[in-house]
């Protein structure tokens, strides 16, 4: 059998979050279950599309309203990832560094979508089924069933999976036209709430649709932004498969981004020599509990929390611990952070950005886990560390 995934990240190639850490491990291990699993993801100018070699594999030309651009899809040649990764080099439209973030993330959304249509259209060889990511793929399976151009593609099975329901693809009818023409008795197949929603158009479409674990369905189920009514009426074709991470990158014996790499029986003293090296570069002691918090600076992950709960705790209750926050996010959230650095600066320190080798020290190094939470009156849940082994 053979997969497609499509997806806006996949780890190492690129990565915000969560959703690069599934995409990038998946298809790995699913290869090794004899499930050849492809993945393709937008070309973005960064480091890791400049550091690789890449071999054209199909040029083609896309239609966004009137405007018309050429596009190519290009492959990773050493497929050193565990799997065959594609970009859809489009020039015009993805000149970005990151995936997100821009003025017009709509249209290169949109082209990305249509790129990798077009490209399952010319295909000799179809995928058996193809698996779509989050919202910035959600109109695929419209597409493939409901556009003139791609008829042939109707009876391939498409998989959705949410990994992040609060962002849905909201497009305003007037870019209604960007789309390649289709059967306009099922414009209602791409509406929500009087415009254009690319989650609610996936969940309508899909053959299946998969959640990151069987918890977040039934909250889906009863809070999406506006999406818990259809969640609940499709919910025969969906099913909550709980996600992991990768073992063999998040592995400490090995991870060549720590410290020292430390196995089972001397975890408490290679959490000792990371948490040393972590405290080294921020200046805390080291015989002080180590408490970190690594993720984007939203408000769905809690980050307007944290500031007042770490003030609580070391004026209130006048704790003498340890935090860093790594992460990036909203300006307010990430300000709020910077002074809270000054105000606290023997207990806390913050580093805004993205960090993959800061993140791997801090799950290596750190004692505890914070998680903001809504419903705790301090506002957080602390987590033993549990990625890389707990010493309580
Ligand atoms: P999402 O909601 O997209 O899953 P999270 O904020 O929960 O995003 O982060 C998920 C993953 O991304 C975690 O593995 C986390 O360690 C990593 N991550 C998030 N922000 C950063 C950052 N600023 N630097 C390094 N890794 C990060």
């Amino acid at each position: 059998m053979e997969t497609l995934h499509i997806s806006a990240e996949c780890f190492p190639a690129a990565k915000v979050g969560g959703l690069a850490d599934v995409v990038g491990a998946l298809p790995k291990y699913l290869n090794r279950r004899e499930v050849i699993s492809r993945v393709v993801i937008p070309c973005y100018q960064n480091k890791f599309r400049k550091e690789n070699l890449w071999e054209n594999t199909y040029s083609g030309n896309i239609n966004l309203g009137i405007e018309t651009f050429s596009f190519s899809i290009q492959r990773e040649q050493t497929n050193k990832l565990g799997f065959e990764l594609y970009v859809v080099d489009l020039p015009e439209l993805l000149k970005e560094e990151n995936p997100y973030g821009y003025t017009n993330d709509i249209e290169r959304h949109l082209g990305f979508q249509i790129a990798v249509v077009n490209w399952i259209s010319s295909m000799k060889k179809k995928p058996d089924v193809i698996h779509c990511h989050d919202h910035h793929t959600g109109l695929i399976a419209f597409m493939m069933n409901y556009c003139n151009e791609y008829v042939a593609l109707k009876s391939i099975p498409t998989v959705f999976t949410i990994h992040n329901g609060n962002y849905q693809g909201w497009i305003g009818w007037e870019k209604e036209n960007l789309l390649p023409a289709f059967d306009l008795a099922k414009r209602g197949m791409l509406e929500w709430n009087n415009c254009i929603n690319s989650m609610a158009c996936a969940i309508k479409c899909c053959w299946r649709f998969t959640t990151v674990s069987e918890g977040y369905l039934e909250e889906l189920s009863k809070a999406a932004l506006g999406l818990e009514s259809l969640i609940r009426s499709e919910k025969q074709k969906a099913i909550g498969i709980l996600n992991g991470i990768d073992t063999e990158v998040w592995d400490p014996e090995t991870d060549p981004m720590i410290e020292k790499n430390y196995g089972i029986e001397k975890a408490e003293k290679g959490k000792k020599k990371n948490k040393e090296a972590l405290c080294k570069s921020f200046q805390f002691e080291n015989d002080k509990p180590l408490f970190a918090f690594i993720g984007r600076l939203v408000a769905d992950k809690g980050a307007d929390l944290l500031p007042n709960a770490i003030t609580q705790i070391v004026l209130l209750e006048k704790l003498d611990v340890n935090f860093i926050v790594l992460g990036s996010g909203s300006a307010d959230y990430e300000n709020n952070l910077k002074q809270l650095k000054e105000r606290f600066p023997k207990n806390f320190n913050c580093v805004i950005g993205y960090n993959e080798k800061l993140a791997h020290l801090i799950y290596a190094g750190s004692d505890f886990l914070l998680m903001p939470s809504r419903t705790e009156p301090c506002g957080l849940n602390l987590l033993y560390a549990l990625r890389y082994g707990t010493v309580p």
